[in-house]
């Protein structure tokens, strides 16, 4: 579903990715991990249009996207929830939600997959009403989680999904990410918190200073020596 060969990123004269290659098929959870500072959002912002690459080339279901648009993107079917909420303050609940779905034109699947969201965050239905800016982090972070799904994404780029959530929050964001997967979309998750994204992933890549390092499924690299004394703590 989506390729990404040798791509090479910059903001002015800090480069960030040197060289990052990966594959993502239809249907699987891959996680990206590594160190603050890899890369990891920053292969996320190209994917989506928001920073234009330098090299390498992206490709989603054939289809050359590198450097494209961000609405184009968008419209082709993969929503980015950034890292940091990034809702819109003044507007309620239900219009944060809407905005998910601006550029669709399926009404009745809009309806269902707004009550899929309620159903999937019972605090946002309670709320739909209330500003978004009034809410409380982990609240806020359901907010961006449910909106990117109201484009009903093929693909969903998740940036550090559990950051500042009560464990107990991260452990049921994680479980709900694991279900839009299992609900048919694809999922490219960034995680801060190693162990719990290679547990839930189907794959992972390990991104160190703008290169991937090492990929292979989530039990291989939790037996990884060098994963387990770098990122999980021996
Ligand atoms: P974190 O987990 O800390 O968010 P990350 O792996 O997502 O880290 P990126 O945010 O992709 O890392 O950053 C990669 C490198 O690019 C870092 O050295 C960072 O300082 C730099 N960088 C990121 N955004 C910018 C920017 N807007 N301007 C300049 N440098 C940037």
């Amino acid at each position: 579903m989506l390729e990404i060969r040798d791509l090479e990123c910059a903001y002015g004269p800090v480069v960030a990715l040197k060289s990052v290659s990966l594959d993502v098929a239809e249907g699987q959870l891959i996680a990206l991990i590594g160190a603050n500072g890899a890369g990891k959002s920053t292969t996320l912002r190209a994917i989506s249009g928001l920073v234009k690459p330098r090299g390498g080339s992206i490709r989603f279901r054939g289809e050359d996207i590198t450097r494209a648009d961000p609405a184009k993107v968008l419209a082709l079917g993969i929503a980015h929830c950034p890292e940091g909420r990034r809702v819109f303050p003044y507007m309620s609940v239900a219009e944060n939600l809407a905005m998910g779905s601006y550029l669709r034109r399926d009404g009745v699947h809009v309806r269902e997959d707004l009550d899929r969201v309620y159903s999937h965050f019972p605090r946002l239905a309670e709320r739909r009403g209330q500003a978004a800016g009034t809410l409380s982090g982990g609240e806020q972070q359901m907010l961006a989680i449910g909106r990117a799904l109201m484009s009903r994404p093929k693909l969903v780029l998740f940036d550090e999904p559990s950051l500042g959530l009560a464990p107990t929050i991260v452990e049921q964001t994680l479980k709900i990410i694991r279900t839009i997967c299992d609900d048919g979309a694809t999922v490219l998750l960034v995680e801060q918190n190693a162990f719990a994204a290679l547990e839930l992933c189907d794959a992972a890549y390990l991104i160190e200073t703008g290169r991937v390092v090492k990929h292979g499924k989530g039990s291989e690299l939790i037996d990884d020596p060098h994963v387990r004394a770098a990122y999980l703590g021996g």
